[in-house]
């Protein structure tokens, strides 16, 4: 998505005299890349519309970047629909608060329920797991593993057939136990079927929820919108939560999800794990959509700061998936000799904030220099690996002791290389353009 659309904001610029015709091409162009990207027809229809409206080509007084003001106004309509205006209800910690989780079998309200728990015992809540799904074999003790393994109190019944009951003694024994978020997740049904909506009401009513938080997958596609109206029309959803954004979702369905039930997406999920779950931020996931930040800006980037020699290999290399410690320590080396940080790494979106925060590009820079010296005293097999399990406790107690510095550092130089290799993982199987050609991916 991101790169068509700047693909048709690029040729617009490259335009002479922007009249009517070029800006019906330019928004023909983005909106054939939003419905590709799953978001709802209506929607695109409606940002269309509303685009031509702000950008009146009459009135714009001459002088004016026409290019800037039509990516500003792309951007703030879709900034709009995903902010629907309202936060989520806010929870107090320390006072009781009932959150019950919903959305379709497989959405992943389970695996989020306890990401949620987690997320939150970390920052000083008492959170507990009550499971009121009685449709899915198994479904308690799933909820049982994750909530042990994140040490979560949890309640449940194998016996007891009625979710209604599970959930109302679930809040009920929480509460008495000064727990201050008490989680319900409810069963899902393959299908948006009455019964489950009928079920969904039921459980709503009797476990009195201060928060409803409708569960998605990202990659349902078109079918987001009614999906997300489905719920929303039997339960008060509050938030949403987008699931598996780790995979190849487009991204559209989110902003559709919002659409539907004018309620704040709160968290992303990114992967299976516990702790593969972000808070939900509504500039920078548009960035990345409209590719203000996005990889296809940062193969070009890549282009222009890596030395000629050096590019096929290390697009090659990348586009394979292999990003090895060494590519890592390569790409400090050319950025510290480039000058000015924060080249390559600002595209990464969420990532450039934290290793290069703006205005304090020598840190960053001793940082690097610091981390070159760890690798230094790491082995040609430890450089080239894209296992860092076999950087064992011994290893990486070497290593430390090798570059004098401590173990805690050389850790989190290989967390960094970590969160890196994961972001550089999604370039595997991307196509390599052409020096400044950006529509090919
Ligand atoms: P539920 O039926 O709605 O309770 O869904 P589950 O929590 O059981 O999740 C269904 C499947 O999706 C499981 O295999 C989860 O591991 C997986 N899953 C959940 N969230 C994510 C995510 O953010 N990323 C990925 N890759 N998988 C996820
Ligand atoms: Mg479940």
């Amino acid at each position: 998505l991101g790169g068509s659309i700047s693909r048709a904001l690029q040729q617009m610029s490259n335009a002479t005299i922007i009249d009517e015709k070029v800006l019906n091409e330019c928004l023909n162009e983005i909106t054939r890349a939003l419905l590709q990207a799953d978001v709802q027809f209506k929607l695109v229809r409606d940002m269309s519309t509303n685009i031509k409206k702000i950008v009146n080509l009459e009135d714009l007084a001459a002088g004016h970047n026409k290019r800037r003001i039509i990516q500003q106004a792309v951007y703030n309509e879709l900034c709009k629909i995903l902010d629907p205006g309202k936060p989520a209800f806010t929870l107090k910690k320390g006072k009781p608060s009932v959150v019950m989780f919903v959305g379709l079998q497989g959405s992943g309200k389970t695996t989020t329920c306890t990401k949620y728990a987690y997320h939150h015992q970390k920052r000083g809540w008492k959170p507990a797991l009550v499971c009121a799904d009685t449709f899915r074999a198994g479904a308690f003790d799933q909820l049982k593993q994750n909530a042990t393994k994140a040490k979560i109190p949890f309640y449940g019944s194998y016996t007891e057939s009625d979710p209604v009951k599970i959930a109302v003694d679930g809040v009920e024994t929480f509460k008495k136990e000064n727990c201050d978020l008490i989680i319900v997740d409810t069963s899902g049904r393959h299908k948006q079927e009455a019964a489950l909506f009928e079920e969904m009401r039921q459980v709503s009513v009797a476990a009195k929820p201060d928060l409803v938080i409708f569960v998605m997958d990202s990659s349902i596609g078109q079918a987001a919108f009614d999906q997300a109206q489905a719920f929303r029309q039997s339960v008060a959803v509050g938030a949403v939560i987008i699931t598996k954004m780790d995979g190849h979702a487009k991204g559209g369905g989110a902003l559709s999800a919002v659409a539907a039930t004018k309620s704040p997406i709160i968290f992303i999920g990114t992967g299976e794990h516990m702790d593969e779950f972000e808070v939900f931020d509504v500039k920078p996931f548009v960035s990345r959509l409209l590719g203000m930040g996005d990889l296809s800006g940062l193969v070009n980037k890549i282009q222009d700061v890596v030395p000629m020699d050096q590019q096929p290999e290390l697009l090659q290399k990348l586009s394979e998936g292999h990003f090895t410690l060494r590519i890592m320590y390569e790409q400090f080396q050319n950025m510290l000799k480039m000058g000015p940080l924060g080249q390559v790494f600002s595209m990464l979106p969420g990532f450039s904030a934290e290793m290069m925060p703006q205005g304090r590009e020598k840190e960053s820079q001793a940082k690097f220099k610091r981390y070159m010296t760890m690798m230094d005293s790491m082995t040609d097999e430890e450089l080239d690996s894209t296992n860092p399990k076999i950087l064992t406790e011994s290893r990486i107690m070497r290593i430390a002791r090798g570059s004098g510095r401590l173990v805690h550092e050389v850790m989190e130089m290989l967390e960094e290389y970590k969160r890196l290799a994961k972001i550089f993982s999604k370039m595997k199987g991307l196509k390599i353009p052409k020096k400044g050609d950006m529509s090919s991916l």
